[in-house]
Order: C-alpha cells, then structure tokens, then sequence
C-alpha cells in the first residue's frame, strides 16, 4: 500500500517509523517545514510512564530524551490558593529530538505541504497529521481552540524563578500560563487562554523574572475532542491521525500521547475506517465530558448542582488513570480547581 503521511509531528513521526517498518507499506513523508527548520510547537511536558512503552514499539529509549524529571506541580490559582500536585512520572522531554529519532531512515520531503489533488494519484491513502490545521479533512462547524504563545527561554545558574512544574490558572477556566524546566536552566515559558490574555500575562512574568528569550513561537491547541471533530475521513483517500481529529485532553490541553494513541489506533484499524472510527471514538470518549465540562466553566454555566455528576465522572476518570496522566489526582484539588 502507497501510504503518504502529512505532517511531521509526534502522530505523523509514529506513524512514519511504524509503518516504514512493515515492507508491505512504500510510506512518504510531507512536511511544510524545511528540515533545518523543523520543531516540536509544544510544552514538551507529558508523562514517562506512558511514553516510555511507545518510544519502545519505535525502537527508542526514552529516557534518553528525559530533560526534567518532575517531583510536584504548584496549581497557583490566584486569589483562590493554590494546589501541590504530587507527580508520578510527568516529565519535560526533548520531543523534537525524539521525532528526528523516530523518522531516521524513513523518507520524508520537508520544506513541501502538497495539495490533496497532488497526492490523490499517486497514493492509496493520505494520512492528515497536520494537527491543528487538519487541512486534508472537511472544516469543522463550531469548533473550540485556545491561542497560545510560548517562549524558549534560559536562566542564568540559580535564578530559576522555579525548580519544578507551575501552572497559574486563569479565571473560569479560560487557559493557564505554564513554566516547565528542561534542564541546565532552560524552561519554556507559555500560556493559552480563550479570553485572549495569554500574551499580558507572559510579558508580565518576563519583566519580572528576566531571561535570555532562545526562540518564540505561537500557535492554537484545537480543544473540540473527536466525537466533535468528525468526519475523520474526506470519503475519499484522505484520514485524519491525531490533533487534526481532536485528540487533545481538554482539560490540559495536554496531546502528545492521545495523539500518538490515535496513531497507534490508526495501525491497528488502517484497511478498516469504521473500525478505526470506532476505537477513536471510544478511546477518547472521555474527552468529550472534559471538554463540555471546560466550555460550561469559560461560559460561567458551570453549576455543582447541574453538573456535580458529569465532574465525578471526569475525576473518576483521572483517578484511574494517574499513572497515565503522571500525577497523583484528589477530589479536593478538582473542586478547588471547579470553584475558579
Ligand atoms: C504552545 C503549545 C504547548 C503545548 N504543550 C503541550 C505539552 O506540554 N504536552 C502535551 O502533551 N501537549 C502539548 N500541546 C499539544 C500538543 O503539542 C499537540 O496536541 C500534539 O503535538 C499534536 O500532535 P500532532 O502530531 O497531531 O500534530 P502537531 O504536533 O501539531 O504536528 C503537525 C505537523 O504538521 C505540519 N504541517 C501542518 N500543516 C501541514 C501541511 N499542509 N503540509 C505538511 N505539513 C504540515 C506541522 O508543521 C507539524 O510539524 C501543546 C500545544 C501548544 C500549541
């Protein structure tokens, strides 16, 4: 099967080692970016316990790409207090060296972003990993995302303004502003917010903890989870892998393993759309409760009474799963948190 694969991002990159591996696959690779050029837009932060299993299926070690390992995450939620999460595995990692790891040796043509019409002739599938752009698939009607702004930032030795993961939340929910240390003084220093105060805020903490700025960059996260985001096909050649379908925890604005999870899903399912549909759908069905309940928050529609349960639920959710999410989740930080 002539498989291309649109955007080189961590779905994309999955996607590119897994299926160059089976030699029933010819798998190119497009990316718009050239390749000297080439980055991971991103936090980088996610969590080892998870990671660690899927750098393995790609060949790949990947504590090697560990650049912090954190201990506790302070949820400062202003004049509301502040939270002292406990980690169990989140990290910040080198995610643009981990892709360049995964795709060595596939073949990829950076620096093109080809037209559907061009590839339609030439291959049997065309893989949208372009993310938040998703510009292989129908435009979404409705959709939520969230502006973000993010600086590479360096520290001078022994003034961090902070030696682990922070977080300052925003009122109602509309975004939060993150600090996540690499290593050797670098962090990166970002914010999304739907209210459109991320910039302020990130220029304010600048001017008061002063840095050498390495890099800015700037882009959405797409909140809409995938039981919004359909059709994940063009009903053509075209399907959808990762961000370009919604797979982003709302609730964090956290992608990276849900979208390498849809890649996974993509494999598994790849000669069958409905199946793949299918698992996509049931994968990520609690996203679609996190992300109703973030839009209640952002409209201030939230009401403990009306929605109490929906919350349980979600909470339920992360408490199963805090070896997944990398942190040690408790009832009393999620209604601390709800009560902003
Ligand atoms: C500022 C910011 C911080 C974030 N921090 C975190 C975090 O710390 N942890 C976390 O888990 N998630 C984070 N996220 C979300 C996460 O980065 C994404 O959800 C995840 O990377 C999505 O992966 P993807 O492969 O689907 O898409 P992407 O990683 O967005 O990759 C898409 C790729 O497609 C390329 N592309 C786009 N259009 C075209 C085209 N037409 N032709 C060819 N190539 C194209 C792009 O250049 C890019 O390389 C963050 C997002 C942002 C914006």
């Amino acid at each position: 099967m002539k498989i291309a694969v649109v955007g080189i991002g961590v779905a994309g990159a999955y996607l590119m080692n897994r299926l160059s591996d089976d030699h029933d696959n010819h798998v190119i690779g497009f990316e718009r970016t050239p390749q000297d050029q080439h980055d991971a837009v991103c936090a980088w932060a996610t969590c080892e316990n998870v990671m660690g299993g899927l750098s393995k299926k790609c060949g790949l070690n990947f504590e090697d790409y560990v650049l912090h390992d954190g201990k506790q995450m302070r949820v400062d939620l202003g004049q509301k207090g502040r939270i002292d999460l406990r980690l169990k595995g989140m990290v910040s990692y080198d995610k643009l060296q981990l892709i360049q790891d995964m795709v060595k040796g596939t073949e990829i043509k950076f620096g093109r972003a080809p037209r559907k019409e061009e590839l339609e002739p030439e291959f049997d599938v065309i893989v949208d990993a372009t993310g938040f752009h998703r510009n292989y698939l129908p435009r979404l009607q409705d959709e939520l995302w969230i502006p973000c702004v993010q600086f590479k930032v360096r520290y001078p030795q022994g003034k961090e303004p902070f030696d682990d993961f922070y977080l300052r939340s925003f009122p109602s929910m509309s975004g939060y502003f993150w600090y996540f240390p690499l290593g050797n003084g670098y962090a990166h220093i970002g914010a999304g917010d739907f209210l459109k105060g991320h910039n302020r805020f990130v220029d304010e903490f600048m001017n008061k903890h002063q840095c050498e700025v390495v890099k800015k960059v700037g882009r959405p996260v797409r909140l809409t989870p995938p039981a919004s985001c359909e059709p994940f096909t063009d009903g053509r050649k075209s399907v959808g892998v990762g961000e370009s379908i919604g797979t982003v925890f709302p609730l964090l604005g956290e992608g990276i393993i849900p979208s390498t999870w849809c890649a996974e899903l993509f494999i598994n399912n790849m000669h069958d759309m409905k199946a793949y549909r299918d698992s996509v759908i049931d994968r990520f069905r609690m996203y679609a409760l996190a992300f109703k309940f973030v839009k209640l928050k952002i409209a201030g529609k939230f009401s403990m009474a009306k929605h109490g349960m929906e919350m349980l639920k979600i909470y339920r959710h992360m408490k199963s799963e805090e070896e997944r999410y990398g942190m040690k989740v408790s009832m009393g930080d999620m209604l601390k948190l709800s009560s902003i």
